[in-house]
């Protein structure tokens, strides 16, 4: 059999981790081992009928046919109306493009405007894809770990540090999968004033968990806020969160005409437009009643809440309050140098979360990944019982290791600090 050659691009990436830690779990419980899969970032919820019935709607009406490779007017319009009513900015319908999700939406921008070398600058904790797809388009991806005293977030005066002349993108992702990070309306100001002394630089605006948020702070966007980023800000959104329609792959981006256009060519020459069928359905979600949107939240909120109570629970693990998205992103530094029953070491989270796998049946993806070792990620949208069940599993897990610094609790100084 002739060997497989990989192409430069697809040498640069691999399989994205979360897919890799829910693969490994799947692979598991088909050996016969249950398994509490806290890895993914999917809602348990259906899609709710009505946008069911829209799709089924649309495609009773013969709504079968390859649409405007950047989507239908009725889409972009709807998403206009959108940007209009939730986010009080204007954005006609030729600076709006349809995609296959809101990664697709990502990939498109990057393949329609990096050039070799050029940097993109990644906040971490990040979303594994973000750089992989700057790599596989050539780009340079720039990571910039935020600290757990920011609460993750990227500060003003790191963002002006990292600035080169060959930056091209800062992507900043609110809320943040995986830390629950929310920027508040002073941090988008402060980075605003920094952007503002570096125009050669755009902004990725990932906005997917938009709506899922459990503060009560500014709902204010950046680009009200900063009105003269527009003309260098992409928006990316979609449905796969607000209205649990993941696989649908439906997203979108709003931005520059000259950006979209972009986007545009690249994407008729690729994947053309997304499915017909999911665009009439995103256009009835965005059109119609959110009660959905409010209903999840809440549920996903009390998740969370329980999730928090049995964490601080746990001696040894601890974490910042998620303000958005759907997930916890744990601090396990105090655990690292433990040792398990069997004489094994816990070097690194990843060694931990392989031993929450093999050792507990609990499937969680290791921080090391996301760009911020020492952590890993718990999600909870997955079920009330299978976060239950996990959080048992994990306090088992945690209360079977031996520590260095057993009988000092993780907020005590040690002795070393006590000197
Ligand atoms: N951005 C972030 C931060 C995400 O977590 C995800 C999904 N995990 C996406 C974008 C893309 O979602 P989709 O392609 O389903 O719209």
């Amino acid at each position: 059999m002739s060997k497989l050659i990989l192409s430069e691009r697809a040498a640069r990436i691999g399989i994205a981790p979360n897919a890799a830690a829910k693969a490994r779990a799947q692979a598991l419980a088909e050996s016969g081992r249950t398994v509490i899969e806290l890895t993914s970032g999917e809602p348990d919820f259906d899609t709710p009928e009505s946008i069911k019935d829209a799709a089924i709607a649309a495609l009773a009406a013969g709504q079968t046919k390859y649409t405007a490779q950047a989507g239908t007017a009725d889409l972009r319009n709807a998403i206009s109306e959108k940007l209009a009513r939730e986010n009080g900015l204007s954005y006609p319908a030729a600076q709006i493009i349809a995609g296959n999700g809101g990664k697709h939406v990502i990939y498109n921008a990057f393949a329609a405007t990096l050039r070799s070398g050029d940097e993109v600058i990644v906040p971490a904790p990040f979303w594994q894809s973000f750089p992989a797809m700057v790599s596989i388009n050539d780009g340079t991806p720039v990571l910039l770990a935020g600290l757990r005293e920011d609460g993750y977030k990227l500060t003003p005066a790191r963002l002006d540090a990292a600035i080169t002349p060959r930056t091209r993108w800062l992507i900043l992702n609110t809320p943040s999968n995986p830390s629950g990070a929310v920027y508040d309306a002073d941090e988008l100001l402060a980075l605003a004033a920094v952007l503002s002394r570096h125009p050669h630089v755009w902004v990725l605006l990932d906005e997917i968990y938009e709506h899922i948020r459990f503060d009560d702070g500014s709902r204010e966007h950046l680009l009200t806020l900063a009105p003269d980023l527009a003309d260098r800000t992409l928006i990316v959104n979609g449905g796969s969160k607000p209205f649990a329609m993941t696989g649908w792959r439906i997203g979108y981006g709003a931005g520059p005409v000259e950006l979209i256009q972009a986007m545009t060519i690249v994407q008729s020459q690729s994947s053309s437009a997304p499915s017909s069928i999911a665009q009439a359905a995103l256009a009835a979600a965005l059109r119609g009643d959110q009660r959905f949107v409010r209903d999840s939240v809440a549920a996903y909120r009390e998740r969370r809440d329980l999730l928090l109570a049995a964490l601080s629970r746990i001696d040894g693990l601890s974490c910042v309050a998620p303000q958005g998205a759907f997930f916890a992103f744990v601090d396990c530094s105090a655990l690292i140098g433990a040792i398990t029953a069997n004489g094994r070491t816990i070097r690194s989270d990843v060694d931990l979360v392989d031993f929450l796998l093999y050792e507990h049946g609990l499937a969680v993806v290791d921080g090391t990944s996301f760009g911020v070792p020492d952590h890993f990620r718990v999600s909870f949208v997955a079920g009330r019982e299978a976060i239950v069940e996990g959080v048992t599993r994990l306090a088992a897990a945690v209360a079977a290791l031996t520590r260095h610094d057993a009988g000092f609790s993780s907020s005590q100084p040690t002795l070393t600090e006590a000197v």
